[in-house]
């Protein structure tokens, strides 16, 4: 094996895990945070019309030219401010490209999507991991930490908490660096950080159509940034990164924003249901502004809650490094009925 070597900081690094996917059937899935509802009908529609009347055989626009001009509209920003993504993962991994060089500090608040330490180890760059407070407010020493670059997930997952824009610019603001903003779950939250673009060279901001839209499957996010930073992302980007599909798709879900106003007011009245339940059932909730909500019981190991209810067909997501703990992603209102009543039959057999 001596002709193959691998780059040092490859073999010294952790992939990054995603949650599971189920090969079988049958499974309540409240472990990604995926919708539980379906795409706005205008979606497929808009996918078989595509396949009906047009050709495969030729290359996506590259900068998914409709898809941009659309999210200018929706959002407000002039186009040479928007980046589209195979999904806001693929703009995270640019991000980190364009500005960490070996050895350059990138900081963040933990425990948060663990993503970014892996696209920061990729690069052979240093994560700076600053413990959130007990309460998930902006850490002091998160503003004031050097670094050559900066996440905050806003609403923050695993926990759901929400910083306020305010806290924002102050973070953005104390920052000699680019700070990138991951809102890939604020359209269930009160307000995005969106309005400081403006002012702040420094500020990135991403978000998706995985969450909110219901379209993972899709694999389309957007960045919104200063246009000399887009120009120089443009430079890292695969030339055809988002598929034809996609950006058709993209499109079609930016039209019916109606539709997903509805099933963001349902999930969020859903969560506020579910964390009272789970209150009742003695469990810590921190307050969420996501799509899921984090369950804890200090000091028990909630490893045989997870497993039991995977063995009911229910999946939801257990962090080994943080066992008192369970991150529930909100399903349907039937969905999370049955959870309610798995776990309160389940906590009564553990005589927990
Ligand atoms: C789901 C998620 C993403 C990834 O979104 P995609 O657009 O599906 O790549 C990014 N950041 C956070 C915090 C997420 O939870």
């Amino acid at each position: 094996m001596n002709v193959v070597e691998f780059r040092r900081a490859i073999l010294a690094m952790q992939g990054y895990t995603p949650g599971e996917q189920p090969r079988e059937g049958g499974f309540v899935k409240l472990n990604t945070n995926e919708n539980p509802y379906p795409p706005s009908p205008r979606v497929i529609a808009a996918l078989q019309e595509f396949l009906a009347s047009r050709s495969l055989a030729l290359y996506p626009p590259p900068l998914s030219d409709a898809v941009r001009r659309k999210a200018s509209e929706v959002y407000g920003v002039p186009e040479d401010w928007v980046l589209i993504g195979n999904g806001s993962d693929e703009l995270l991994d640019l991000v980190v490209r364009i500005f960490v060089d070996p050895g350059d500090r990138v900081a963040y608040p933990v425990p948060t999507y663990t993503y970014y330490r892996v696209l920061t180890l990729l690069q052979g760059g240093v994560p700076l991991e600053i413990p959130f407070p007990e309460d998930f407010s902006l850490p002091e020493a998160f503003v004031a930490a050097p670094a050559r670059l900066k996440f905050l997930c806003n609403p923050n997952s695993p926990t759901g908490t929400f910083i306020p824009p305010r806290d924002i610019e102050r973070l953005v603001r104390g920052s000699a660096c680019p700070v990138v903003v991951d809102e890939a779950y604020v359209d269930f939250a009160p307000e995005s950080a969106l309005p400081l673009l403006k002012r702040y060279e420094n500020l990135i901001l991403v978000r998706t159509l995985s969450k909110s839209f219901s379209l993972a499957g899709l694999r389309v996010g957007f960045l919104f940034a200063h246009p000399a930073v887009i120009r120089e992302l443009l430079k890292a980007k695969a030339s055809y990164n988002v598929n034809i599909l996609s950006q058709v798709g993209a499109c079609a879900a930016l039209d019916d924003l109606e539709y997903v106003r509805e099933n963001i007011a349902r999930i969020r009245s859903t969560r506020e249901w579910f964390s009272e339940k789970m209150r009742a059932l003695g469990f810590f909730v921190y307050p969420s502004e996501a799509n899921f909500v984090m369950v804890r019981k200090a000091g028990v190991d909630l490893r045989f809650l997870y497993e039991a209810l995977k063995h009911r067909k229910v999946l939801v997501r257990y962090f080994p490094e943080w066992p008192d703990a369970l991150r529930i992603s909100i399903g349907t209102e039937r969905e999370m009925e049955l959870l309610v009543h798995h776990i309160a039959a389940l906590l009564e057999e553990a005589h927990v």
